[in-house]
């Protein structure tokens, strides 16, 4: 692999909790790294239907997950850790939330690490202590690092903005500070989310379900730049490029990073 990448997805962060969460560490991360604040996820703003495109870079009508019940593709299309694999990758993958193991087909990832959020205080950290130790001892590739508290705990329990939820978000920043902290010398790392949402739920085409934002740091991605016109669908050929992965001709995203 040319490089190794961590991606952090922190469902259902909205880009105004981002700012709003009171965690210094946001800036600081901001100015380190590319950021936007105005990607646009997929239509419907769901948690399988928004990962499955971010792993496959199609829409949901593409790729045929429209809800969170995963459904097997029609027409295959090659996801981002089937690619990494057969190119000699290795990959991992750390989730709060099960059905977040279909992104990638059986075989694939060298490690599914699921716990179930509901069942700890804090599972963002405890999976964060997971995938760090596991990054420590076995250098994978690609990691995913799937963050749910902020979705399940904050917005769908309390609601979207609210005291609650932007503690989650701020919760889950200091998460990504500890990768960036132990792994931002040997690997570049993404943090995104996968929708925004309002009142207690999400899954419409409303700004604020649609709405992402994203962190790219890395020697890739020029610090401080604020990038424009960034899709949910663009992180899994920007992630390959970085990687030096071939991308499937079916992927549909733009490359946020020049190749070499
Ligand atoms: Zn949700």
């Amino acid at each position: 692999m040319k490089n190794k990448v961590i991606l952090i997805s922190i469902d259902g962060m909205r880009p105004d909790g981002l700012m709003q969460c009171g965690n210094p560490i946001v800036k600081e991360l901001m100015q380190q790294g590319s950021y936007t604040l105005t990607a646009q996820t997929v239509f419907p703003s769901v948690t399988l239907p928004c990962h499955m495109s971010m792993f496959h870079s199609v829409t949901p009508e593409r790729h045929g997950t429209t809800t969170n019940a995963y459904a097997p593709q029609v027409r295959p299309i090659d996801g981002l850790c089937e690619q990494i694999s057969r190119a000699g990758g290795v990959c991992g993958s750390f989730f709060g939330w099960e059905p977040i193991r279909d992104l990638s087909l059986p075989g694939y990832l060298q490690v599914a690490q699921y716990m179930n959020a509901y069942s700890f205080d804090h599972a963002d950290g405890i999976l964060t202590d997971q995938a760090l130790t596991y990054i420590d001892q076995v250098q994978p590739d690609f990691v995913f690092l799937y963050l749910v508290d902020t979705d399940e705990k904050g917005g769908h329990d309390v609601g979207w903005m609210s005291d609650a939820y932007l503690d989650c978000i701020s919760y889950a920043i200091d998460q990504v500070k500890r990768v960036v902290d132990a792994c931002g010398d040997r690997y570049t790392i993404l943090v995104t989310a996968d929708h925004g949402g309002h009142d207690r739920m999400h899954g419409t085409d409303l700004p604020e379900d649609m709405t992402i934002p994203m962190i790219f740091l890395g020697k890739e991605f020029e610090p401080g730049k604020e990038l424009s016109d960034v899709s949910i669908l663009d992180l899994a050929p920007t992630i390959a490029t970085i990687m030096g992965v071939p991308i499937p001709r079916e992927w549909e995203g733009n490359v946020l990073v020049k190749g070499e």
